[in-house]
């Protein structure tokens, strides 16, 4: 009988995070060996109900705590690790997240481990190596480039090399493979070396310029402490080299450096910069990795074989022992924000971790979040300038084009279209920016005015061409033919109205027929390795158009674009949600900042219905500062956030008033609390009220004081989760980001 206890015996106890969605961790029994060899932070394997579990130990309990009487404990069934994967920081920041964000803490604490870790593999794998049978295979290897450029690296190191170290050379499993075939290298499992590897310069630092070192100066005076700090730099004034040079001297320290990248912010180009400044283990977290990739790169970074941990959003949670700076770049983007599950902000996680480990931390962008600017405000963060472009280059300046008066072909101005001429026959690129992918927004027939819907969601079908004519809509998936009369007349002439990315490359090779249209959206690059082909062509110094989505927007640094042609972004200046004006603004400064990267000035048209829009005029006439000190006041009269705390409650089930009811019952409790000192808002239908079938709303809990939201959240929330009904999916996000 092991779960049967003698009350005269020491109770050796252990309590464990378990992967379900309660908000409690679970206690349960071990061995005194077993008790006296747990750590905390490491993975033990539980049964919970009818399961079999992974769960982390949080605690070890005292043998003097009191026994519950009401629970019956069972016995852990096997400790996983003999010393802590998470450490303690990593454990504290977790705790804190699941407090912060109201999410159960067993969730939270999984959601940091790889895959593999999950699922209770041992921690110790081994890792495929390459090693080189036949060392005067010269005349076997083929012409390929790429197998000549293996060979040669793996006749250097003849012990044989991990393939993670091959890949981030470049090298490709596949042309490994291709080797083997030959009978030339082989594929051994060997155990992994996590020895940490001393770090030496690449290659030398350029000089910078005076407003850089002012910045560097400043954050090195925080080595050991901490503090944050908004790096605010225009596009393309140096920000990435102010990071190189602080991550330098912190890595002299033998420190580690964690940096964060939006998620289409990873790119080849990311990468190699840090790789060709600092010869040192790089570990990559990002979502494109297999689940043995990904274990390799996280345990690189917790045994701190790795110097630098470049990653996306969820490697904030990533353990590193010896962590000594934090950087998040381009902090306005609004992939650091989980929008599902667990809904966590990387930014202001990466504040509090920072906080925990006594250690700077360092946001960058060109166009900083109004929160950030807000934290600038009340003395919580540093602002560090950087008002130049570094080098040569100038900023673009930007010139509005009045959609009302104009002269157009196929949607385009002709003044526009003039220009891009130009440029192209300058030899120059041009950049076509157009943030709505497929052939048209809009199906409409020509006579009776019937419009193509999505018969799931209040919204219209897209039409897309390739690779086939087809319906799609873009918030469910759903996928119709196209229909050859109209449903509602009979009526046959059914036209695409709009324009999207497709229909515009369309336009672009009938106007440009002998240049290159680049085209760049989620449609264009979701086969892998599309990008990588894309970008080769882009940083050729020959004539071309691209034209793409905001995947084009970040970050990139195309040297041969003069001009960028912004066709479309009214939508945003129209929008309801609160921070549409501040994405919007977000969205011109980084599109523009594409152009007059290189020698040449760079120049930005901007087409719109509505010239005398405010926030045109302020990027227009002053900038973006100017725009986010504007828009800071106006948040602060309204008393909207940055200014008060926000919760937002979605409710989404099949009938609207069922959600209606419910969220009003519970807003009727909330109410009773006394003091409440918050603002209820709703609940109301959300703007799109009908999605995949079922119906959409909203509830918004508005205050001023943080801990007191907190404080009424906790309890109200988790009592609405246990009385909700079963068909009912109800979820809490706290600093929502958006409100959609
Ligand atoms: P940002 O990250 O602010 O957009 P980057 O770091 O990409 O800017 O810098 C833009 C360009 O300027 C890059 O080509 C970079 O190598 C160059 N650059 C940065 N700092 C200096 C400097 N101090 N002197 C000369 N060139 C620089
Ligand atoms: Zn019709
Ligand atoms: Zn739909």
């Amino acid at each position: 009988m092991p779960n049967s206890i003698d009350s005269s015996a020491l109770l050796y106890r252990v309590r464990v995070a378990v992967p379900v969605y309660l908000f409690d961790c679970f206690d349960y029994l071990l061995s005194q060996q077993q008790y006296e060899q747990a750590e905390v932070g490491a993975r033990v394997a539980v049964s919970f109900g009818r399961q079999n579990l992974v769960g982390i130990i949080m605690q070890k309990l005292p043998l003097d705590e009191p026994l519950d009487p009401r629970f019956k404990l069972k016995n852990i069934s096997e400790l996983l690790d003999d010393r802590a994967i998470i450490d303690e920081t990593v454990l504290n920041l977790l705790k804190w997240s699941a407090q912060y964000y109201q999410f159960p803490i067993g969730e939270v604490v999984h959601s940091a481990l790889p895959t593999l870790l999950r699922q209770g593999k041992p921690y110790n794998l081994l890792a495929r190596t390459w090693k080189l049978l036949d060392m005067n295979a010269e005349s076997k290897v083929r012409r390929s480039e790429k197998q000549q450029d293996a060979y040669k690296v793996l006749k250097l190191h003849p012990v044989g090399t991990a393939e993670n170290i091959l890949n981030m050379a470049g090298i490709e499993t596949a042309t490994l493979k291709a080797l083997a075939k030959k009978e030339i290298c082989e594929c051994v499992l060997e155990p992994q070396d996590f020895s940490p590897q001393v770090v030496q310069m690449a290659q030398m630092p350029l000089s910078a310029n005076e407003e850089q070192k002012r910045a560097i100066a400043q954050v090195l005076k925080f080595k050991n402490k901490y503090q944050a700090f908004l790096l605010d730099g225009l596009t393309g004034s140096g920000k990435t080299e102010v990071y190189l040079q602080i991550m330098e001297q912190v890595l002299k320290q033998g420190k580690q450096v964690l940096v964060l990248v939006p998620e289409i912010g990873l790119t080849p180009q990311t990468i190699s910069r840090f790789q060709s400044r600092f010869h040192c283990h790089i570990a990559l977290l990002h979502s494109g990795l297999n689940d043995s990739k990904r274990l390799q790169a996280w345990q690189a970074a917790e045994t701190g074989k790795a110097s630098i941990v470049l990653g996306t959003r969820s490697a904030i949670y990533t353990p590193m022992p010896h962590l000594g700076l934090i950087i998040l770049d381009e902090e306005h983007d609004l992939s650091f924000k989980q929008q599902e599950g667990f809904r966590y902000h990387a930014r202001d996680v990466a504040l509090y971790r920072a906080h925990l480990q006594q250690c700077p931390v360092v946001l960058g962008s060109a166009t900083p979040s109004i929160d950030s600017f807000a934290l600038v405000e009340n003395g919580k963060m540093q602002s560090l300038e950087l008002n130049q472009r570094a080098g040569s280059a100038l900023m673009p300046k930007i010139h509005i084009l009045d959609l009302k008066v104009a002269q157009k072909q196929h949607g385009i101005s002709l003044l526009l279209i003039q220009e891009i001429q130009k440029r192209l026959e300058r030899k120059e690129q041009v950049l076509v920016f157009l943030n709505r992918r497929g052939y048209a927004p809009v199906l409409i027939c020509d006579s009776c005015g019937w419009q193509a819907q999505c018969p799931h969601c209040d919204a219209n079908f897209t039409v897309h061409r390739q690779p086939y004519q087809h319906l799609h809509c873009h918030h469910c998936g759903t996928i119709h033919r196209m229909p050859e009369h109209c449903p509602s007349c009979n009526h046959t002439e059914l036209k695409p109205l709009g324009m999207g990315t497709a229909k515009v490359e369309e336009h672009l090779n009938e106007l440009f027929p002998d240049h290159d249209v680049i085209r760049v959206d989620r449609d264009s690059t979701s086969r892998v390795g599309s990008w990588q082909k894309i970008y080769d062509k882009i940083q050729k110094s020959e004539p071309a158009i691209l034209l793409g989505t905001q995947m084009l927007a970040k970050g990139h640094h195309f040297p041969y674009v003069t001009l960028v042609a912004i066709l479309d972004i009214d939508s945003g200046l129209l929008s309801v949600d609160f921070r549409a004006t501040e994405r919007t603004a977000q969205l011109i400064v980084q599109v523009s900042g594409r152009a007059g990267r290189g020698e040449r000035k760079g120049d930005v048209y901007l087409q719109t219905l509505r010239p005398d829009h405010a926030l045109l005029n302020t990027l227009v006439q002053e900038n973006y500062r100017t725009f986010a000190k504007q828009t800071l006041k106006e948040r602060q009269i309204a008393m909207m956030p940055p200014f008060r705390y926000a919760a937002l409650i979605r409710c989404e089930s099949k009938q609207q008033n069922l959600n209606t009811d419910f969220l009003q019952k519970h807003a009727a409790l909330l109410r009773q609390y006394p003091d409440l000192a918050l603002d209820i808002w709703g609940p109301i239908p959300a703007p799109m009220e009908r999605k995949a079938g079922r119906y959409q709303s909203h509830m918004v809990l508005l205050s001023a004081n943080r801990a007191r939201l907190h404080y009424y959240l906790k309890d109200w929330w988790q009592n609405m989760l246990s009385d909700k009904p079963s068909t009912m999916k109800l979820t809490l996000d706290i600093d929502p980001q958006e409100l959609s």
